[in-house]
């Protein structure tokens, strides 16, 4: 079953009805999951809900085709504010909450938000890339999300609860959405028309792990043939981080020349190099094998090779979860590039060491 189109999260859907249905919907609401997998289409289907002229709320069925409905689709409703990283910043800018310096607490969404509604009798914020609100930004919403105007829902969506401070946790209701099942993945990929061919669509979607996002952004691009090259040069006991680093630039650059897919495509790299080593890491505990035969080929001859065991498994995760931090933060990417594979290079080669 499908909500409004939106696969996989019906029993979200259900809580959501019971509490519009019981008059008992929050007012701030934490979307978390990975990403890719339908958290911001979930959350506009829900302002459409609440903004909808001719259905009542508590159906949880928007129409789609009234003027509310229609304008929630195009992002031009009046009473739906949204917010979200702009691609060449590293955190929401704080203006887009407050307003800028000129207009401090007079624009911005939690002014906005404070307004009657124009056209409903909701007002409904979406704020997207949640985890990227810095401290200030996140400062500046505490007391909106504290106690929203009446009939007013604020959405933060993100992937992680850790990813958000302490005072915005304890504020919003956490909403955790499970990453797709894999024949949801597949069947989403063939019935949009991204693959025609089943065998492909069931690859793409268990290299996914439940994220349609991420296996859209793998349809195509070469990161499919590449994954496997990138699993045996890190499964290799001495790993050549030259040849590494020039094979990851080129497939980054083959993104195309804008800095988002650019980055888009190195944090794939990373991602893939995370996973790896968290099946090292728990081969060399002893626990389950990848279900992905060609992950769990190169998990298999690395935890045979590579030594140094579970700590260095642990420090190359370290590793590439620090310099997936460094990309959003506009660092020079061919550098961080050179840099990552460097700095990987050593660690096995300190494993490789032996004590004296
Ligand atoms: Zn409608």
């Amino acid at each position: 079953m499908a909500w409004q189109g939106i696969e996989g999260h019906d029993h979200l859907v259900e809580r959501f009805r019971s509490a519009l249905q019981r008059g008992r919907m929050a007012g701030s609401f934490l979307f978390v999951g990975p990403a890719g997998i339908g958290k911001h289409t979930f959350a506009l289907k829900l302002a459409q809900t609440l903004l909808c002229n001719t259905r009542p709320e508590i159906d949880l069925d928007p129409c789609g085709a009234c003027a509310a409905c229609t304008q929630v689709a195009a992002d031009t409703h009046p009473d739906l504010l949204t917010v979200s990283k702009p691609p060449d910043k590293a955190f929401i800018p704080l203006d887009l909450f407050i307003g800028d310096k000129d207009h401090r607490m007079r624009e911005g969404l939690c002014h906005d938000i404070s307004l009657k509604p124009f056209m409903g009798n909701r007002k409904v914020a979406v704020i997207d890339d949640a985890d990227f609100l810095n401290a200030e930004g996140a400062n500046s919403l505490l007391k909106t999300l504290e106690e929203p105007p009446p009939r007013s829902v604020l959405i933060l969506v993100g992937t992680t609860p850790a990813k958000q401070l302490p005072t915005i946790r304890s504020r919003c209701r956490i909403i955790r959405f499970d990453p797709l099942a894999e024949d949801v993945v597949a069947d989403l990929l063939l019935r949009g028309g991204h693959v025609s061919d089943q065998s492909e669509a069931r690859r793409l979607a268990q290299l996914a792990e439940g994220s349609v996002g991420r296996a859209l952004q793998m349809v195509g691009g070469g990161l499919v043939e590449f994954r496997g090259r990138l699993l045996a040069a890190l499964s290799r006991p001495a790993l050549e981080s030259v040849r590494l680093a020039e094979a990851v630039q080129t497939l980054v650059e083959e993104a195309g020349k804008e800095a988002p897919r650019r980055r888009a495509r190195f944090h794939q790299v990373l991602d893939t190099a995370v996973d790896f080593y968290r099946h090292l890491l728990r081969s060399l505990s002893g626990g389950l094998a990848a279900d992905d035969p060609e992950m769990a080929q190169y998990v298999q001859i690395a935890a045979a090779q590579l030594l140094g065991g579970t700590e260095t498994a642990a420090a190359c995760i370290d590793h590439c979860l620090e310099t997936g931090e460094s990309i959003d933060r506009n660092v020079h990417q061919t550098n961080l590039i050179e840099f990552w594979a460097d700095r990987l290079a050593d660690i096995y080669q300190t494993a490789r060491t032996p004590v004296r």
